[in-house]
């Protein structure tokens, strides 16, 4: 597969690996504390899954998870079966925007920690959780070496994606005003979708891959979306998938691709979780739309981790300054 998908557009693939205790206490519900958690079933299948399609991609790990015991084995597997690790905070708080300068750069730190220590490396890469970032957690990034910043979420419908995801829920006020940027911020949707170099102050430069959404249009296309599109018709799924491809090939844009859990685990496994949207497709179903996507791109794209895609960019220069 790799051998055909030689001299077309480099792209990357990557998984935020949001457990099931960060969507809890996102979302409100109690519980999140005791760390429910279902990587030990899932990195395993995904890495399969992965194997098959002969892809090597990035997950950006949560600290929180990296920190506990009964996780490491799993962990562990992502690195050995030759995937990259990135980072994403330690706490997975989507209201990290909110914190300090002092207290991103501990997140970002104990977390690089304990991910280097379950997984053997240290990560290059961040994504802030929710699509949070503040121009404090860019310099925190620099300061400490990081190579890239993928936090960012071009869109216009951040406020849309947030009124559904707690249409039912019974948090106070003073909690959803903490998450009142949950999937980012609409001004968000007027950064651009192609990669970009930060200028965070005179001396301070950051590459920023923003995970990316169809051109022009500003609405997302990850995987999460399609499967929303696809409960309706998957020729409408298709279709949607087919015009970001187009418009990102006609823009000169190689797309960041993102998957979540919730893209693979089926709905019936996870009752707890049954808020979030299409947990009421089954396992065969999602990996269904899984497949057919990952088949879609890979006749445009010839994907890569995130530190690959990062370095190439790097190279190739001509990147716009953004301030
Ligand atoms: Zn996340």
């Amino acid at each position: 597969m790799i051998e055909k998908n030689k001299g077309m557009p480099l792209a990357s693939l990557s998984l935020d690996l949001d457990n099931q205790w960060s969507y809890m206490k996102t979302h409100g519900n109690l519980g999140w504390d005791s760390y429910p958690s279902y990587l030990n079933t899932f990195i395993p299948l995904v890495l399969d899954l992965l194997d098959q399609l002969n892809l090597k991609i990035t997950f950006f790990i949560v600290g929180q998870d990296a920190a506990l015991k009964e996780n490491e084995d799993a962990l562990k597997l992502i690195t050995e079966r030759g995937h990259e690790v990135g980072n994403h905070s330690f706490y997975h708080e989507p209201w990290l925007h909110l914190s300090s300068k002092d207290r991103i750069k501990r997140e970002i730190l104990e977390a690089e920690d304990h991910i280097y220590r379950v997984t053997g490396q240290k990560p290059k890469g961040f994504r802030g959780p929710g699509f949070s970032w503040s121009p404090d957690l860019l310099e925190v990034l620099f300061e400490n070496g990081y190579m890239y910043d993928t936090s960012i979420l071009p869109t216009y419908l951040s406020p849309v994606a947030r009124m559904y995801y707690f249409w039912n829920t019974n948090l106070t006020k003073e909690k959803k005003d903490q998450r009142k940027r949950l999937f980012g911020n609409f001004k968000d949707g007027l950064k651009p979708v192609k990669p970009y170099i930060w200028h965070i102050s005179t001396e301070m430069r950051l590459l920023e891959i923003p995970v990316t959404t169809i051109p022009i249009i500003k609405s997302p296309f990850h995987l999460s979306y399609l499967l929303y599109l696809s409960r309706f018709s998957d020729s409408l799924m298709i279709f949607y998938l087919k015009l970001a491809i187009y418009l990102c090939k006609l823009f000169d844009i190689t797309p960041t691709y993102l998957l979540h859990p919730l893209d693979l685990i089926g709905g019936n496994k996870l009752k707890e979780l049954s808020f979030f949207p299409a947990m009421d497709l089954d396992f065969k179903r999602k990996t269904d739309v899984f497949n057919k996507v990952i088949n879609q791109l890979t006749k445009h794209f010839h994907f890569v981790n995130m530190s690959t895609h990062a370095k190439l960019l790097l190279a190739n220069g001509n990147l716009k300054n953004v301030k």
